[in-house]
């Protein structure tokens, strides 16, 4: 998201995750990943496929480093540590539906839970089964620093942590995103094939808190949702401007 570079076409997205198979080519981390430019990164110019790969936040930032040499990494092109190994646990079965807790609503087989200002805030979506994340960090003076498409992230700053965990007492797989500095976090774990989804989020500078009491607009107060279940509805809840929607099929 640095410099100028144009958006990547979205079928890269597609072809690096089938590469990898969901993962980290070098340690098979399923989320959150980046696309690394393996022969340097030009803010003019996309990239060939050829010359990208998908690297979790600490693969990422050690070949940034020339920490993991060029041809170790088209070697892990080849063969990305998922796909004879993988042992990650990001998913829920296709045949399962999926099932999140978003605040203390249930949201079933609804890819993008928050929606404002037509920017997906919250979307959670599936591709054969592996759970696909997307975000956006905005501070409180709007500025956007995280954005994360389909488990793909791009930053404009290194002031984010990510814990990614299996198999914990708390849950079966935990992601945590977190602005260091900054209030925004998003925290999604799988219990037992569901997700169950917290997090704080700004835009306008409004705070918006999903926590187990429900879904929250700080500043004007306009919205509490709580104990509501919306069941295929594409889209949960749609903030724009000042309307307000819950559970939409199309916007
Ligand atoms: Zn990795």
């Amino acid at each position: 998201m640095t410099g100028q570079r144009p958006p990547y076409p979205t079928n890269y997205y597609t072809r690096l995750r089938k590469e990898s198979n969901f993962g980290c080519a070098a340690c098979g981390v399923p989320f959150p990943v980046a696309i690394h430019h393996i022969e340097g990164y030009e803010e003019n110019i996309v990239a060939p496929l050829e010359e990208l790969i998908l690297l979790c936040k600490r693969d990422h930032e050690l070949a940034d480093d020339d920490k993991i040499a060029k041809e170790i990494l088209y070697g892990l092109k080849k063969k990305p540590f998922n796909v004879d190994r993988a042992s990650h646990n990001f998913s829920i079965p296709q045949s399962k539906q999926m099932v999140a807790h978003i605040g203390n609503n249930t949201f079933i087989e609804t890819p993008f839970p928050i929606v404002i200002n037509k920017e997906v805030i919250v979307g959670i979506k599936r591709e054969k089964g592996q759970i696909l994340v997307s975000t956006k960090f905005y501070d409180k003076n709007d500025k956007l620093h995280l954005e994360l498409i389909d488990n793909v992230w791009s930053a404009t700053t290194d002031a984010f942590d990510v814990r990614y965990s299996e198999r914990t007492k708390q849950a079966d797989v935990w992601v945590a995103i977190k602005m260091n500095d900054q209030e925004p976090y998003l925290d999604i774990k799988i219990i037992g094939g569901e997700l169950h989804i917290e997090g704080n989020f700004y835009r306008n500078g409004n705070l918006y808190t999903i926590n187990k009491d429900g879904v929250f607009h700080i500043r004007r107060n306009l919205l509490t949702m709580t104990g509501c279940t919306l069941d295929r509805c594409t889209y949960g809840i749609v903030i724009d401007g000042e309307q307000t929607i819950i559970g939409a099929a199309r916007i």
